[in-house]
Formats: C-alpha cells, sequence, structure tokens
C-alpha cells in the first residue's frame, strides 16, 4: 500500500469502518497544494479492499491534474465506497460517510460519481458541508458540453485546415446523452453539419429530426468522413482497432479517458489527428460543480469555461514546438501545476 502511495505521489489516504452502517470507505487524497482536494464518491461492490483502494488512489490523481488544467484553486481526491452485498440502509451508509468526511476538517469535498445519486449527495449534506452535486445544485452536463464545445472552437482554430468558424464544418459525435445531445444543439445552432451515432435508437432519431443529423451505426462512427470526431459515450474509444480507421482531422469530445493507452496518443499524432485532450475538454462539469462549492460567480465560472480554449490552445502550440503529442504535453503541464516542478502559467 505504501509502495503506491509513493508512486501515485499521494499526500494521504483514509479509510474507515462504521459498524452500525457497515460503511467501508477510502478517501485517497492525492494533493491540496493548490486548494482542498475534490472529487467523486462512487460506490461499487469491491471484490476487495486492495481493489478499492487502488481505484481512489488512481482516481484522485487524475482529479488534481483536471482541476490544475481548468485553472481552479482546488486539488484532487476520490471517495470509494464498498457497496455492501445484500440489503443495506442507504441513507445511513451515506450519513456515515458524511461524518466520515467531517473528520477529515475540509481537506477533501465530494461529489456524484459512479454509483452515486442526487440523493446520496443530498443525505450527505445533513451531516458535511463538505459536499456538491447536492439537488440544489443541478446538473453538470450542460456545462460539460460547453466546455467541449469551446473545445472545439480551439481545435478548428489551431488546425491548419480547418475554419475558424463552425459554419459547415462536419463533426462527428459518438454518444447522445446528457453532454452529447447539448453539444450537437449547441453545434447545430453555429451551423456544423453532424453525424451522430448512440446505440439508443430514440436519441438518435432526436437528432436526425432536431439536427437534421446524419445517422450512422455505432461501428460506422470511426471511419465516417468528419472534420472532427466527437466522443461523448464511452472510454477507451482510441485505440490501436479504431486509429486506424478515423477519417477527421481532429478529435474532440467529452468522453472520460479516450486513450486506451498512452501509446495511442502517439498514434494519433502520427497520423497528423489534433487531439483534445480528455480531462481538459471536459472539465466544464468540475468547473461548475466547483464554482457552486466555493460559492464563485456565474461570471467566473463562464470565464474558466472559456479558458478551457486558451488552454488548449497553448498545448497544441506547445505540441508545435516540442514534437511531443498534445496528451503527454496536457500530463506534463499539469503534473507541473500540481507539484510545482515549474511556474506554468495559464490565463486563468
Ligand atoms: P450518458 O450516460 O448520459 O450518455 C452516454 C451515451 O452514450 C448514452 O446515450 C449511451 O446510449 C451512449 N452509448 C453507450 N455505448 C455506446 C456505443 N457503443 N456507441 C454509441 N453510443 C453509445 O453520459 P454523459 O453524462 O452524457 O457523459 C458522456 C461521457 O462524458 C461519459 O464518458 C462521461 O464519463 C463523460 N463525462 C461526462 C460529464 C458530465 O458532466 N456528464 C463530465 C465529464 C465527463
Amino acid at each position: 500500500m505504501f509502495r503506491q502511495i509513493t508512486e501515485a505521489h499521494l499526500d494521504d489516504l483514509h479509510c474507515r469502518y462504521d459498524e452500525a452502517s457497515g460503511l467501508q470507505s477510502v478517501i485517497a487524497i492525492h494533493s491540496t497544494r493548490r486548494g482542498p482536494a475534490l472529487g467523486g464518491c462512487r460506490i461499487i461492490p469491491y471484490a476487495s479492499s486492495e481493489e478499492a483502494i487502488t481505484d481512489a488512489i488512481r482516481l484522485a490523481r487524475g482529479m488534481s491534474y483536471k482541476a490544475a488544467l481548468a485553472g481552479l484553486d482546488l486539488g484532487g481526491g476520490k471517495a470509494v465506497i464498498m457497496e455492501p452485498e445484500g440489503d443495506y440502509d442507504r441513507k445511513a451508509l451515506f450519513q456515515a460517510f458524511g461524518r466520515f468526511l467531517n473528520e477529515l476538517g475540509g481537506r477533501y469535498a465530494t461529489a456524484m460519481d459512479s454509483g452515486t445519486t442526487v440523493m446520496d449527495m443530498d443525505t450527505i449534506a445533513t451531516q458535511s458541508a463538505h459536499v456538491t452535486c447536492t439537488s440544489s445544485c443541478g446538473s453538470p452536463a450542460p456545462y460539460t458540453a460547453e466546455g467541449v464545445y469551446y473545445g472545439i472552437l480551439a481545435s478548428l482554430k489551431a488546425h491548419p485546415d480547418l475554419p475558424e468558424s463552425l459554419k459547415g464544418v462536419r463533426v462527428a459525435v459518438q454518444g447522445l446523452g446528457n453532454v452529447g445531445y447539448a453539444l450537437c444543439r449547441r453545434l447545430h445552432n453555429d451551423g456544423a453539419l453532424l453525424t451522430v451515432t448512440d446505440i439508443d435508437h430514440q436519441r438518435v432519431e432526436q437528432c436526425r429530426k432536431e439536427f437534421g443529423a446524419r445517422v450512422v451505426a455505432p461501428e460506422d462512427i470511426y471511419s465516417a468522413p468528419c472534420d472532427v470526431f466527437s466522443p461523448c459515450g464511452l472510454g477507451g474509444i482510441l485505440n490501436s482497432e479504431t486509429i486506424d480507421q478515423l477519417n477527421c482531422a481532429a478529435i474532440a469530445g467529452s468522453a472520460n479517458n479516450q486513450l486506451l493507452t498512452e501509446q495511442d496518443g502517439y498514434s494519433l499524432f502520427n497520423r497528423n489527428i489534433l487531439y483534445a485532450p480528455d480531462y481538459l475538454i471536459n472539465s466544464g462539469g468540475l468547473i461548475f460543480v466547483a464554482m457552486n462549492y466555493l460559492r464563485h460567480s456565474d461570471s467566473e465560472m463562464q470565464r474558466k469555461l472559456k479558458n478551457i480554449s486558451d488552454t488548449l490552445l497553448q498545448i497544441f502550440s506547445r505540441q508545435n514546438q516540442t514534437g511531443l503529442p498534445a496528451s503527454v504535453i496536457a500530463d506534463q503541464m499539469a503534473e507541473a501545476m500540481v507539484y510545482g516542478h515549474e511556474q506554468t502559467k495559464l490565463s486563468a
């Protein structure tokens, strides 16, 4: 365990067992150098406590990187709850988790993640102030879509063969859920020509009717001719199988962990495809949640959302200067900011 902590440069790791509710939870605080650690709480039936600890540590580091590139005065952390087997009292479990949060005195604040709901966040809020994504907060998805929209505009600006405006630009969107659908609306309003896919037939039909989108089967989205490919469904979809099929000039979408491996970032670079690093371009939701938690103004939030575009342009410019892929540059910039190796100045 201590090897994992050292390798991940983790600040600290907290475990709590609460006998009355059956809570078994781990909170990993990766860094508080830039501010309190913010990150989601997931509840999953983990096979072992080792698995839960590994997940918390891995995800906490990602949150530090994401918050830093988004220009937030926050660190990164993550909580996991081992979902009890059989029936359990969910309210008592999340109340106990809220008390666990208080023990950390605000060094970590929690939010929604896999398996947790707005109602769970409301339950936590009855015990602790260190929680966001409650019912008074609202959905982060529209803000994630807005951040992706700014990311697409930055990609157009940076690519020598693409126009600066979205009018007539062909965008292929994979996944038409909360983020993908909102993004399609925005792109359509700006005159983009959409190609869409989803495994949910109703969502596809809605986009065809409302936005005049061309529809393709899920397996055909990779080879669909387009200027920008926007993955808004699943992770791991940029891999050795799909990258060869791509028929686009740029990739800019909301899905988490789009690159299956680090090598896939190099493959995109070698194919001359401009890639907007996922954890930067999809940080609009985090910005919204963070601004709510820190009680910052709407105008500050809008400034940070638009700033996703400027940060991306810096990454693309460094890609040109260094010959390293955007995915690697993003990690280097985030690490410099999180660990303070160099004075990286974002315009946030
Ligand atoms: P969602 O569950 O609302 O939508 C996902 C969509 O992808 C669904 O419509 C689903 O049917 C579709 N899909 C699933 N498998 C598919 C396949 N094989 N081919 C095509 N479509 C498929 O999720 P969301 O909130 O819109 O988030 C989309 C992505 O963005 C996810 O990867 C999520 O982790 C990431 N993300 C979301 C947010 C947010 O604020 N919601 C923030 C950051 C990152």
